[in-house]
């Protein structure tokens, strides 16, 4: 039995992208309540991969439909995790697709593009007023090795323009989280009060040595990286080793504190597996045991949630998984229920079937007749024994 785990950089209106082509597709011949049902779906297989809290880091395109999603979820019409959500993000002009169209289409924003320290502030505060629980920045693009042996980077804003988007963001109540890769992104991040870091395969011993100072989380996304570094060629595939050889480095630091889980799914299709990254941070380096709290304890302090998720305590919510395998000291339940992932997407068809929208019914009967207050949070794994809570805080 294990807190329900929470992956902090998720993606439910997107189905992938390893190419351009794969994200233009999406935003120019799918509708977005089109995309809203697929992103039910995604939500769903969340739900059943054991994740049952996610932050969703922007639509792309899709406007305010995450929000949507999130009270759709709340209100037991569609089951899936709970949501903390970033609408649209920001990027500046020019610097985010869709691009390369002819000047004479108007055609769509994977963000909200926004330029200048007034419309920032006040670009916020829309997305704020619409339902967003986390302001996301693309702080950088353009990633490139220097001759310093560094990953390097193109800043999209000015120091002004982000210092703007953090300060905003904090007098409004809420967080800042900012896509950083290269260095240069990174520090930029670090200097303008961003809260986390997202992807940062261009870490350094002293980036990494100024986010613990700040006490900056990061979600790291290491199996995403290698899943389209082929499809996009240039500098990805060697964006891979610097990914691994940061990782390493932080968790030799002692930055683990503030390593997040977070898969970046929905960059990489919702039928791949979600728990994938688990094992790519353990082969980089991090303890199994620790890599477990990257996705409950640690992602429930990034959310500022752990006083409702990210542990199997009173009072929190009954976000609750089982998964099959023995319990030893050598190989704990959870490592164990990793090695039969590759079988589980096999065994999903059947599972899926054998628990459909009758089992979540009756769960959430049951949970109601226990007097819970909250809707049903379902989580299954498909491998072994399937349970499922109820939401309601534990007595
Ligand atoms: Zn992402």
């Amino acid at each position: 039995m294990l807190p329900g785990l929470i992956d902090a950089h998720t993606h439910l209106l997107l189905q992938g992208d390893i190419t351009a082509q794969d994200y233009d597709d999406q935003l120019l011949k799918e509708s977005i309540p089109y995309r809203a049902i697929r992103a039910t779906a995604a939500a769903r297989t969340a739900l059943l991969n054991g994740f049952t809290t996610l932050r969703d880091v922007e639509t792309e395109g899709a406007m305010y439909a995450d929000v949507d999603l999130k009270t759709a979820i709340s209100r037991g019409v569609i089951p899936g995790p709970r949501l903390f959500v970033s609408t649209r993000a920001f990027s500046a002009t020019g610097m985010y697709p869709l691009s390369g169209y002819s000047w004479e289409l108007k055609v769509p924003d994977g963000v909200q593009i926004v330029d200048g320290v007034d419309n920032i502030r006040r670009a916020v505060r829309e997305q704020v007023k619409y339902g967003a629980d986390w302001i996301k920045v693309y702080v950088d693009r353009r990633y490139y090795a220097g001759e310093d042996g560094r990953l390097h980077s193109w800043v999209n804003y000015t120091d002004e323009e982000l210092k703007a988007f953090a300060d905003e963001t904090h007098r409004l109540g809420k967080k800042i989280a900012g896509h950083a890769i290269g260095w240069d992104g990174i520090d930029a991040a670090l200097r303008a009060g961003f809260n986390t870091i997202e992807h940062a395969d261009g870490l350094t011993p002293d980036l990494i040595d100024r986010m613990v100072r700040q006490k900056v989380y990061w979600c790291p996304t290491i199996f995403v990286g290698a899943y389209v570094a082929e499809g996009r060629g240039g500098i990805w595939p060697r964006m891979v080793e610097y990914m691994r050889v940061a990782f390493g480095e932080a968790v030799r630091r002692g930055a683990s504190p503030y390593i997040s889980y977070g898969t970046d799914a929905g960059g990489y299709a919702w039928t791949e597996p979600q728990a994938r990254e688990m094992s790519y941070m353990v082969r980089y380096g991090m303890p199994p045991m620790q890599v477990l709290k990257s996705a409950t304890s640690v992602a429930a302090r990034l959310l500022d949630q752990t006083a409702n998720v990210g542990s199997i305590a009173e009072g929190r919510f009954a976000d609750l998984i089982a998964i099959q395998g023995t319990r030893s000291r050598t190989s704990p339940a959870w490592s164990t229920w990793l090695r039969h992932e590759e079988r589980r997407r096999l065994q999903a068809g059947r599972a899926g079937g054998l628990l459909g929208s009758e089992s979540v019914s009756c769960f959430t009967a049951e949970a109601q007749r226990r007097g819970g207050p909250q809707r049903t949070t379902l989580a299954l794994f498909l491998c072994g024994p399937l349970l499922l809570c109820s939401s309601a805080p534990l007595r």
